[in-house]
């Protein structure tokens, strides 16, 4: 291959922008040109495409957000959409594509595979529900932006002897309320995969407040109910001055952490590499430490589960 093209999809994930860092250098390592296409798979129907090189993609690691922008396209969804991405990206003589996203980007990348057009997966979404790895790129950033407002949150529930319920996002999924909840101490935390009893979440806030304390942390993911519905519920059953805060974008924001950072530039650069070596409909993966290329068609076949052992844990940490 001399010329491969790289594009960002769905939502913004923190690290996108050092995963792409890491498909040019890689790249560049085997002399080989790459296109970045701009705005997903719209960009791509669009013929947004400019060269990328070293110098491009200088000063990013650190960045949040996506130096390509993302973007969802309803029209690459549709056979014409898809034929006409296969022949723009065969006008510009590009032979592979890196695709960051989630799982429909995923979905979005195995179409493309099947036309013809070696195409491989980075997994970037914050929701960390991708089957086939134990972590995506922008996880690890959206918990600690969580944890760091629950810090803060915590010091004014404190000061005022307040219940509060904090929503975080995770339509279908919990990993990131679970894990955020764990590591910011929640007395409660309520996710989709898990069944809630609201009965149980405020007898142990009452028993908290009897003995002594007087301040409390419900997490709830957005998939489970509103953080407004939740906090009135509680308000009615307990008598508790309950407040809401809505987490929202700031957990898409931010600098990456550290984890991220790695995570992104050792999945980008192997993204190269599996191009290079033929391979094709495969997302990158992180499993134990290791780097791997797992089939689109294992990942689309599997369901990312919750790890019930800290959820469990979490409930004990609470009390
Ligand atoms: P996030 O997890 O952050 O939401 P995502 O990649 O799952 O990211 P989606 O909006 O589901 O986000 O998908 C991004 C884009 O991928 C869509 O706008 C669409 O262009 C494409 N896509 C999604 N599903 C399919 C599909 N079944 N077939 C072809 N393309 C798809």
């Amino acid at each position: 291959m001399e010329k491969i093209a790289v594009l960002t999809s769905g939502g913004d994930a923190p690290g996108m922008n050092a995963a792409l860092r890491a498909v040019v250098h890689q790249a560049a390592m085997h002399e080989v040109q790459v296109i970045g296409i701009s705005h997903g798979y719209e960009g791509l129907l669009n013929r947004e495409f400019a060269p990328l090189d070293l110098s491009s993609v200088d000063d990013i690691i650190q960045r949040g957000g996506t130096i390509l922008r993302s973007a969802r396209s309803e029209r690459f969804k549709s056979e014409a959409g898809q034929e006409q991405a296969v022949a723009n990206l065969r006008e510009a003589g590009i032979e592979g594509l890196v695709v960051i996203g989630g799982e429909g980007s995923y979905r979005g990348a195995q179409a493309l595979a099947e036309r013809g057009i070696a195409t491989v997966g980075v997994p970037g979404t914050i929701d960390n529900d991708i089957p086939g790895t134990d972590y995506t790129i922008g996880f690890d950033s959206a918990v600690n932006t969580v944890v760091e407002a629950m810090n803060k949150i915590r010091d004014t529930a404190t000061a005022h002897e307040r219940t509060f319920v904090v929503e975080t996002m995770g339509r279908k999924s919990g990993q990131i309320a679970l894990t955020a909840g764990l590591a910011g101490g929640a007395e409660s935390i309520l996710i989709p995969e898990v069944p809630y009893n609201l009965d149980n979440v405020c007898q142990r806030l009452k028993w908290s407040a009897a003995r002594g304390k007087v301040h409390s942390i419900i997490l709830v993911a957005e998939g489970v109910a509103s953080g407004y519905t939740i906090a009135q519920e509680v308000k009615k059953r307990t008598g508790f001055d309950t407040r809401v805060t809505v987490l929202g974008h700031l957990q898409r924001g931010g600098a990456p952490t550290a984890f991220d950072r790695i995570l992104a530039s050792r999945l980008g650069a192997q993204a190269v590499e599996s191009l290079l070596e033929g391979g094709s409909a495969l997302a990158m993966s992180y499993v134990k430490d290791e780097v791997l290329a797992v089939p689109f068609r294992e990942v689309f076949a599997g369901k990312k589960q919750i790890n019930r052992s800290l959820y469990d844990l979490a409930a004990i940490l609470a009390i």
